[in-house]
């Protein structure tokens, strides 16, 4: 088994489901007494969430191409970044580590082309949702389509992520809110959700909707552990 590094902490909320998801990965395959090898480098997320949204995504790239490098250093043979939003800075992390990257968009990509769907929808933050990297990330490698929210309902998930689920705070009328998106956006061809910021699922599931979700965070770290036992 290889050594799988973890950039957490964006937030710990969702970084606590990665490592619970990854031993259980690790143990329904092997059994025993078996868990993942891993390396975790944690962060200060109020640092993070300040430099996000005052635009310094300059400062953000040196300090995950820092942590990714430190992972290395201390043995880890793959990483993975634990949020959807800090792939922005995967092109900097990639250019400056020897070992692999494994993207999020990668491994939800290869959920998506799996079920055959050609267009999808993407919930995540306003970065995510508005910025390029992830839904080009999605059309150029598997040829599927990503929509999203407009943008009152784009705000909305924004600030359900920032003010409640990194905090750890789950609401019924968070939750009705992000369905009835969900419903409009399948209404709008969405033949699949990206559930694609590593805290909704703490909030919503697949039972809660009326089109399969794609939950990044069990995707990722799933797909984590299948690199580690067999490459
Ligand atoms: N964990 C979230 C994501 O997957 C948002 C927190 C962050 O800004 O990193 O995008």
């Amino acid at each position: 088994m290889k050594t799988i590094g973890l950039i957490g902490g964006m937030s710990w909320e969702s970084s606590a489901v990665y490592y619970n998801l990854i031993n259980i990965k690790v143990r329904e395959v092997l059994g025993g007494f078996h868990s993942c090898k891993s390396i975790i480098v944690s962060v200060d997320f109020a640092e993070i969430q300040k430099l996000q949204h005052s635009n310094e995504w300059v400062k953000l790239d040196k300090m995950m191409v820092a942590l990714a490098k430190q992972l290395e250093d201390a043995g880890a043979e793959i990483v993975i970044l634990c949020t959807n939003t800090m792939h922005l800075c995967a092109p900097a992390i990639i250019k400056n580590i020897s070992i692999p990257f494994f993207h999020i968009a990668e491994a939800t990509g290869l959920a998506i082309a799996k079920r055959g769907f050609k267009k999808v929808a993407l919930l995540g933050t306003k970065f995510t949702m508005e910025k390029d990297f992830y839904k080009q990330y999605i059309f150029d490698h598997f040829g599927v389509e990503v929509i999203i929210p407009v943008e009152d309902e784009r705000e909305d998930i924004h600030r359900i992520i920032y003010d409640e689920l990194v905090h750890g705070k789950i609401k019924n009328e968070s939750r009705e809110i992000y369905e009835q998106i969900i419903r409009n956006l399948a209404e709008r061809g969405a033949e699949g959700v990206i559930l694609g910021c590593t805290e909704i699922p703490l909030l919503i599931s697949e039972s809660d909707v009326n089109i399969p979700t794609f939950d990044t965070t069990a995707i990722h770290a799933e797909k984590a552990v299948e690199w580690a036992l067999t490459k």
